[in-house]
């Protein structure tokens, strides 16, 4: 017996690969027509589907077309990531009802992991470049029903965001193109390309309301680059760093590729930072004694250091 969840994936790949074979286009493209008619009620699947289920059916599709088209700069971010990152948002974030921005939403998974782990307490708005990402992560939120808006846009230009509760985003990494907009960045190269990583911490620190949580993916040698020093100065003067965790190199195809999370609170007067950093290394995450520890370990420090 298949579950829901595998029946919702089935529905949505059969139609989207009979579309394939009609028009003879890519399977993202035809993902996309998918989500269409199923908006317009000219498909249906079964019913029963939570809202996890077709996030993950639709996850899976994603999955399917990208690994016929690889797209280096447009991971999508694993789901034990982001169930991790959902568990620290609801950890931190006592707002009952919080507006989260995500500036590079991709496929838009992570950003719906975290709006359905909180499910009902959330409004989100994301941000991102292509067009194909932004337009799929559109009808996924519409499916799961998510109040989401979307910004077609490079999100290191001007945006019309009011400030946000929560951030939550795997960042892009590497070196960003326009020299222009970089130059009116504080966390702008001194000599050279900037790294667009920094530019997106400022850019959403610049985007959240004071007191409000940053949770990023990021390099994990984001403090060891030759621009290190410059971004540790700039957080100091904006934000109180809560935490930098190690993710395992396992979640990671390629270890050059290894992440971790960087937890930051943006200043507002009143609020003090926490006693220490919480530095920690997320462990293999299928092995539930040793997440126990660490969830143990993270709530501790909250109650030490926040409560
Ligand atoms: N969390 C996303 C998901 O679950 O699908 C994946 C994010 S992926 C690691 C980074 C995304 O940033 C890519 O989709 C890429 O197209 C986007 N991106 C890169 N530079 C950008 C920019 N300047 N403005 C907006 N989006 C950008």
């Amino acid at each position: 017996m298949n579950s829901t969840m595998e029946k919702t994936f089935y529905f949505i790949d059969n139609h989207t690969t009979k579309i394939q074979q009609e028009q003879e286009n890519a399977y993202l493209e035809s993902l996309l027509t998918t989500t269409e008619n199923w908006l317009d009620g000219l498909i249906k699947p079964e019913a029963g589907a939570s809202k996890e289920d077709i996030r993950k059916a639709l996850q899976l599709a994603v999955l399917k077309g990208m690994k016929e088209h690889v797209q280096p700069h447009h991971q999508m971010t694993p789901d034990a990531l982001g169930l991790l990152v959902g568990y620290l948002v609801e950890l931190f974030v006592k707002k009952e009802q919080a507006v989260i921005l995500d500036p590079a939403v991709g496929t838009g998974n992570l950003l719906l992991t975290v709006m359905n782990y909180l499910d009902g307490r959330l409004t989100g708005a994301g941000v991102e470049l292509d067009d194909l990402l932004i337009r799929l992560a559109s009808n996924a939120g519409n499916l799961i029903e998510q109040p989401i808006t979307f910004y077609l846009q490079d999100a290191l230009q001007p945006l019309l965001i009011d400030p946000v509760d929560v951030v939550v985003s795997d960042l892009p990494v590497g070196y960003y193109p326009d020299e222009e907009t970089a130059g009116t960045y504080e966390l702008k190269a001194d000599e050279g390309m900037s790294f667009a990583h920094h530019l997106f911490i400022e850019q959403s620190l610049k985007h959240t309301a004071e007191g409000g949580y940053l949770f990023f993916i990021v390099p994990k040698a984001l403090f060891e680059s030759a621009q290190a020093s410059q971004l540790h100065s700039f957080l100091k003067k904006h934000a109180h760093i809560q935490s930098v965790m190690e993710l395992p190199e396992s979640l990671f195809k390629n270890s050059a590729h290894a992440k971790g999370i960087l937890v930051l609170q943006k200043k507002q007067e009143g609020v003090k930072a926490p006693k220490e950093v919480l530095l920690a290394r997320v462990p293999n995450m299928s092995k539930p004694e040793s997440m126990s520890k660490f969830f143990s370990q993270v709530t501790g420090w909250f109650k030490e250091n926040k409560e």
